[in-house]
């Protein structure tokens, strides 16, 4: 799904992230941990073409990142469903039509896809909310209506940035638990998270790779966590 060859990548001129070489396989389960400001978030938008390599290669879903046109990025964003850390809500839009968003955007929707929004809202938990403004929602309710936005097109891959960064710990397991179903469908994911417990909590679930972000490398995490 997602290959990096001696990929890197540096805001200025020094590389934040160096040296990736990895390959996340289809249906996997990565968490991607590292302290605050390591890169994760960077990571994450490599791994959807929001940024591109300032060296070496990137391959999403088979194609050169460094290659794609504009429709070859709208393409890739529709099998690559993003959980942003900040949520980016439009407030003025109710719940639901936040959720519906990419299909509106896109144009595409097929009636299937139309179908299956309030079907996705109840599965997240949100069907007594769907008419709430994001900003009346609560940390947990926004992160899963985030999530049920980034799966609406029904993508191959899902990455989430610290999806529990905000919630209580309750939440953050129901989270976790609708990324491990999302999984068990044959969806890749990948977490970005600094929250070691969740990973742990996580092992009983699935199998997950950890990978570790430190001093600008990404390294497979032992079984020490
Ligand atoms: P995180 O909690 O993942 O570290 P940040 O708060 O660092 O997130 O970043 C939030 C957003 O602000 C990200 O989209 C990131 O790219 C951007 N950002 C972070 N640091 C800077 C910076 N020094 N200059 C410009 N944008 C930044
Ligand atoms: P993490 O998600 O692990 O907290 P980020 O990828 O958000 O880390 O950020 C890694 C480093 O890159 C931080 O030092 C951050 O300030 C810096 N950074 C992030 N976005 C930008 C940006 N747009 N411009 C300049 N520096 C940035």
């Amino acid at each position: 799904m997602i290959v990096m060859e001696e990929a890197a990548y540096g805001y200025g001129t020094e590389p934040l992230l160096a040296d990736l070489s990895l390959q996340l396989q289809p249906g996997s389960f990565h968490f991607l941990t590292g302290p605050s400001g390591a890169g994760k978030t960077t990571f994450l938008k490599l791994c959807y073409a929001e940024l591109l390599p300032t060296a070496g290669r990137i391959q999403l879903l088979g194609v050169d990142a460094a290659a794609l046109d504009r429709d070859g990025v709208a393409d890739l964003r529709r099998r690559i469903g993003v959980v942003h850390q900040d949520c980016q809500f439009l407030d003025h839009l109710p719940t639901s039509e936040n959720i519906a968003l990419p299909l509106t955007v896109s144009g595409r929707a097929t009636p299937d896809q139309a179908a299956n929004l309030s079907d996705l809202v109840s599965w997240v938990g949100l069907k007594s909310r769907a008419h709430a403004l994001p900003p009346e929602l609560s940390g947990g309710e926004r992160q899963r209506a985030a999530l049920a936005r980034a799966i609406i097109m029904d993508p191959d891959v899902i990455l989430a940035d610290e999806p529990t960064g905000n919630v209580d710990w309750d939440m953050s397991l129901r989270l976790l638990q609708l990324l491990v179903e999302l999984n068990r469908m044959g969806k890749t994911v990948v977490i970005a998270t600094h929250d070691l417990a969740l990973i742990r909590a996580a092992k009983s679930q699935v199998q997950a790779r950890v990978l570790r972000i430190q001093g600008g490398h990404v390294t497979v995490a032992g079984a020490d966590l």
